[in-house]
């Protein structure tokens, strides 16, 4: 293998919430970013996936970001924000405040390309500039907090191939107005198909929406805690177990904001059992009725994005990775963060600073 261009003690992929944490901690326990800690990310801008989301999207009661460690000692509230503001630009703007306070050098837009071993002694981060030149990161130890954005997962069904309408997937939503006065079916039960069909409602001529479990919405902020903790229990075991993440969402139901409330009460929200086809006009129902649309919506949810650790090889049979506490079995010089049961932004908090802790650990018996 050629040598190195240059190393670092820690590299961190991605500068999202997760990545953010753990670099902010690394640097209070001691590294300098910029030399011995080296954070990439391969977006052109400050957010990690939420300078990506729908314009319509906005912080509120469905989608509460939870401050970063260190924000509020900067006087930075997520919960003060504009929510008059599209959340990307919110998001943004206070994880750019935060990069440049604990001054974090974000290298970027950069890709990780792959991440390989050096023999016994560390781990080689392979990085593409946006010019399209490589170089060759050495590090003793690699944080991969790279999300689950630039994987989004569409399942197969029938005559998806042959359908002549549009289908996108959640990355590719970009406002309502594209769809005015188009029939458009929307599928998946999470919190991205509840706020298409919001928006799209009295913009489209109709909208349809298709859910593989009935919904279940949740009224009380104390039901929703209860069944949080076992969703994130769930992820937590499959992650042990190296298998493909279940989503949260699928475990906690919807909190039932004003907006959605009235949503259902305007029957926006009427779930339908998932269709067994597609045709070239539409979808098709098990009870055989067509439903014809313009555009089939795909918010069908996320999976981790691990393509740059495919040479490590460990992946298991069943699609995942075995991490304990943040930590992968089988690379001990690997952290996960963000990663099954912390993949939310209070769990990629979390996640920094136990990690954080663990990759000194790891360095000082390196
Ligand atoms: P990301 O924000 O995705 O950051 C990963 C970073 O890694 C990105 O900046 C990306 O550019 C970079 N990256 C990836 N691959 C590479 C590579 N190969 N090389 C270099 N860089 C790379 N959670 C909440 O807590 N509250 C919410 O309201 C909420 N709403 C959500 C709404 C939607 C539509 C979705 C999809 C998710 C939502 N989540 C929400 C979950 C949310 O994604 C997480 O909470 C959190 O923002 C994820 O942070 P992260 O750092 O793990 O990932």
């Amino acid at each position: 293998q050629a040598p190195a261009d240059q190393h670092a003690r820690v590299v961190v992929i991605g500068a999202g919430q997760a990545g953010l944490s753990v670099g902010y901690h690394l640097r209070r326990l001691g590294l300098t970013p910029g030399s011995d800690l080296v954070l990439l990310d391969r977006a052109p801008s400050t957010g990690g996936a939420w300078q990506f989301r729908w314009e319509a999207l906005r912080l509120g009661a469905a989608h509460r970001v939870h401050d970063l460690p260190g924000m509020n000692a900067m006087g930075l509230r997520f919960d003060d924000a504009d929510r008059s503001r599209p959340a990307r630009d919110v998001v943004g703007e206070y994880y750019r405040r935060f990069e440049q306070h604990y001054d974090l050098r974000v290298r970027r837009p950069v890709t990780v390309t792959s991440v390989t071993r050096i023999g016994d002694t560390g781990l080689c981060v392979t990085v593409r500039a946006a010019d399209g030149g490589t170089s060759r990161i050495g590090a003793e130890v690699v944080v991969n907090a790279s999300g689950t954005w630039g994987t989004p997962f569409v399942p197969w069904y029938p005559g998806r191939d042959v359908f002549r309408g549009r289908q996108l997937d959640t990355t590719e939503y970009r406002s309502a107005a594209e769809f005015a006065g188009q029939d458009v079916v929307v599928v998946g039960g999470g919190t991205s198909a509840i706020g298409f069909l919001l928006e799209l409602d009295g913009v489209a001529a109709r909208t349809r929406w298709f859910t593989r479990r009935p919904m279940v919405w949740s009224d009380t902020a104390a039901l929703d805690l209860e069944s949080a903790v076992a969703a994130v229990d769930e992820q937590d075991r499959a992650a042990r177990a190296g298998a493909t993440l279940p989503s949260i969402v699928s475990g906690t139901g919807v909190p039932v904001t004003r907006r959605i409330r009235a949503g259902l009460d305007r029957g926006v929200l009427r779930e339908s059992p998932m269709f067994t086809r597609l045709d070239e006009t539409g979808v098709v129902t098990a009870d055989g009725e067509h439903v014809h649309a313009d555009a089939v919506i795909w918010a069908t949810g996320f999976r981790a994005d691990l393509r740059h650790l495919a040479p490590l090889h460990l992946r298991t049979a069943a699609g995942g990775i075995v991490v304990e506490d943040g930590r992968s079995v089988g690379e001990p010089r690997l952290f996960l963060a963000g990663y099954g049961p912390q993949a939310s932004t209070i769990g990629a908090n979390r996640a920094g600073r136990r990690i954080a802790r663990q990759v000194m650990d790891a360095l000082a018996g390196s």
